[in-house]
């Protein structure tokens, strides 16, 4: 029986239904007022509001709450404090106060933060954003909060965010009025996150240390079938994989996840949900909270979610495309061409801030998807390259070549292309959306960033995006704010940021070698590893950018460039030392018996006929004996090499370093031995589940 889905939906959530409905008028109205102005909370509603909540929580199951955070780990953290309050005769009652609902104070002292706290208080605490919802996850009310250094400094993924999408409001403000536009008062970024992932069973993945401790397999050959036939993107989904998705459906949805589209991926096993787009911290929010409702009930289904980018090689990776636009509070999408001239003359300045953005810190893109398990990812099969560009397709390219060169557009009749006179002609999905190599593709009404990893928190990449748009906005502004003749100087701007901008524009192939030659030539970028990326976030132009606004200090873009390299140093190690294991306790082992047992066979024959040739088992016993040589002697260089690596509290960029340019090649050499001798042994005595059998294990 499927649920009663606007029943369920959202029943979890003390959303705004629930707080009018439980708070008295006057408390609901000024509640409302903060959240909109974005304003500190008053103490005295707050504890009014805190026994709403608390009242509500109870009723739905909760014991305990918790300030719901999301630390520079890029998970979720939460720590869980019961309502119990005792009584003088024994006996206890439920309490909640506003300032346990506005304030807490973890002892955080164990999440990262590069050396922040060290400089300044060993504390943080965190701060309710009254902007996303409270919910009830597994018994215990999560109240969505902030986590903050007591300095101030931002020591998690939401706090800049909520920074970026302010200062994105205030720049798109100052456009909009230029435009004649003075009802709008507020500027949202939306989010819709599509969100890949793996589904394998139980059992073999127990049976894999690779994947219990990296997330990714670490050897593997592929099957003899793999993604070529194609047979399973949108294919009819499993008996099974639809039980399973339909299980979390109905946990998202109670919580008020908009998850609206299901479907299989190209790469067997691989499946994507796909959830309406919301404003960007909620939608974040709740990608973070989906992400760990996969995991939890795929477990009930005997099945493990793999989040990793790219738990095989020679398969397709994991994604979180990143749908990206801005909204007004009169519902209007700010990157929907309009149906006037005047409104396509502002869809076209947001456009080319964009271009212009994208362009100037492709660096900063770069950086905001940076992590070990994404790198490799990008580059290959189905994902976009690691150089940044921006498809557009060829309508709207053909378009700003007409406005960049005053010539006319085929669509429009005689005359030429001119902003503020013609109207666009509408960009149906279709014609925009059948590039899947670009990283940043316009997709008809908002910006899709491809390039963003299945398991990372998107908070990252969406503040970079608000950030760097805002900046260029900041600037048209301000250049077209003085002048005194408003047509003529929007055409010029646009006009010149098309000229000097258009290079990021790419529209053929991005997997393509000969792009990566085109791309040197324009000068763009091509940061191929994390390594390579992260020291562009300290170049002063960056720096100046987050400061100037009001993101980060330098302090905490330094902190976070830490802590980055080291978690991609310690993913690294962990991943060699799995190697390790798995390669000397279980491969070689298993070689080596299937080794011996043919030199037994070979000479029991040999002693019932001595002219029998044996010629298969010579052939293996040699060839599986070289290579077990070669295999174990790359383990022990692993193992020096390991043994060799600068400690992590040294230089993080130096550390991060080592680990790309030493372990990860002889990393590579050890898979490809151990590979080989996958392929020449006896699946009887393999000593774990193969690509095949994970692959098709559900
Ligand atoms: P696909 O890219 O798979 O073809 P769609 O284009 O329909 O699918 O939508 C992909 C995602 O983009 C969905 O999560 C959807 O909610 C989101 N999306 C649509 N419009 C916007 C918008 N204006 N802002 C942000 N996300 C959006
Ligand atoms: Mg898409």
């Amino acid at each position: 029986m499927r649920s009663n889905v606007p029943e369920i939906f959202g029943s979890m959530v003390f959303n705004d239904a629930i707080m009018r409905d439980k708070l008295p008028k006057d408390i609901y109205r000024s509640l409302k007022k903060t959240i909109e102005a974005g304003r500190d909370l008053d103490i005295s509603i707050a504890n009014v509001v805190a026994i709403a909540m608390k009242d509500w929580a109870i009723e739905k199951g909760a014991t305990h709450y918790t300030h719901w955070f999301q630390p520079l780990t890029g998970i979720t953290a939460e720590k869980h404090d019961s309502f119990i309050s005792p009584q003088s005769d024994g006996r206890v009652i439920m309490e909640f106060s506003g300032k346990e609902l506005i304030k807490g104070e973890p002892d955080a002292s164990s999440f990262p933060s590069g050396g922040l706290r060290a400089t300044f208080e060993a504390r943080g605490y965190t701060a309710w954003d009254p902007t996303s919802y409270a919910f009830v996850k597994d018994g215990v009310l999560c109240i969505p909060t902030a986590f903050c250094s007591y300095g101030g400094e931002a020591l998690d993924k939401k706090t800049p965010l909520l920074r970026s999408m302010e200062t994105l409001n205030e720049q798109a403000l100052r456009i909009l009025r230029l435009f004649g536009n003075s009802s709008v008062k507020r500027v949202t970024t939306t989010v819709g996150p599509e969100q890949e992932y793996f589904l394998v069973d139980s059992d073999v993945y127990n049976k894999r240390k690779d994947l219990i401790y990296c997330g990714r397999t670490l050897f593997g050959t592929m099957p003899p079938k793999g993604q070529e036939m194609d047979d399973h993107y949108f294919g009819a989904i499993l008996r099974r994989v639809q039980a399973y998705m339909e299980d979390l459906n109905d946990e998202l949805w109670k919580l008020g996840i908009l998850s609206k589209t299901e479907h299989n991926e190209v790469a067997p096993a691989q499946h994507e949900m796909a959830p309406i787009f919301d404003t960007a911290n909620i939608s974040i929010d709740h990608n973070q909270i989906t992400m760990e409702i996969m995991k939890n009930v795929a477990k009930k289904h005997n099945m493990v979610c793999l989040l990793h980018e790219k738990p095989f090689a020679g398969v397709n990776g994991s994604g979180k495309h990143n749908n990206w636009s801005m909204i007004t509070d009169e519902g209007v999408n700010l990157l929907e061409p309009g149906k006037s001239p005047h409104e396509n003359a502002q869809f076209l300045l947001f456009l080319t801030a964009i271009i212009k953005a994208i362009d100037e810190y492709q660096d900063l893109m770069r950086v905001s998807i940076a992590t070990a398990g994404n790198d490799h990812r990008l580059g290959a099969s189905e994902a976009p390259p690691a150089i940044m560009s921006i498809f557009i397709g060829d309508d709207l390219e053909e378009i700003l070549e007409c406005i960049e060169k005053g010539t006319s557009y085929k669509n429009q009749g005689v005359g030429k292309m001119e902003i503020g006179v013609h109207v666009l002609p509408t960009f149906p999905k279709d014609t925009t959306d059948r590039n899947r190599t670009s990283p940043f593709a316009f997709t008809g009404n908002k910006f899709e960033f491809r390039s963003c990893g299945s398991s990372m928190s998107v908070s990252g990449p969406n503040t970079i995006l608000n950030t760097i748009v805002a900046e260029e906005l900041r600037q048209f502004a301000d250049e077209l704010e003085p002048a005194d003749d408003f047509t003529a100087a929007l055409n010029e701007l646009i006009k010149r940021t098309i000229q000097e901008h258009k290079r990021i524009i790419f529209n053929g192939d991005g997997y393509s070698e000969e792009w990566k030659m085109e791309a040197a030539r324009r000068g763009l970028l091509n940061l191929p590893t994390t390594v390579d990326a992260m020291p562009t976030v300290l170049d002063r132009k960056n720096i100046e950018l987050f400061e100037k606004h009001g993101i980060y200090t330098e302090t905490e873009v330094n902190s976070r460039y830490e802590i980055n390299l080291d978690v991609y140093s310690k993913t690294i190690n962990i991943e060699a030392n799995t190697m390790i294991e798995m390669a000397k306790r279980q491969i070689l082992p298993a070689v080596n018996k299937y080794v011996c047992r043919l030199a037994e066979t070979m000479s029991i024959k040999q002693s019932i006929d001595p002219l029998l040739k044996n010629a298969m088992e010579k052939d293996l016993v040699k060839k599986l004996s070289s290579l077990e040589d070669k295999a174990y002697a790359q383990v022990n260089e692993l193992e020096k090499l390991i043994s060799k690596a600068p400690s992590y509290d040294s230089d993080k960029l130096v550390c991060a370093s080592y680990y790309k340019d030493r372990i990860i090649p002889a990393m590579e050499k050890l898979r490809a031995y151990c590979d080989e001798m996958e392929a020449n042994t006896s699946s009887e005595l393999w000593p774990f589940p193969t690509y095949g059998d994970l692959l098709f294990s559900v």
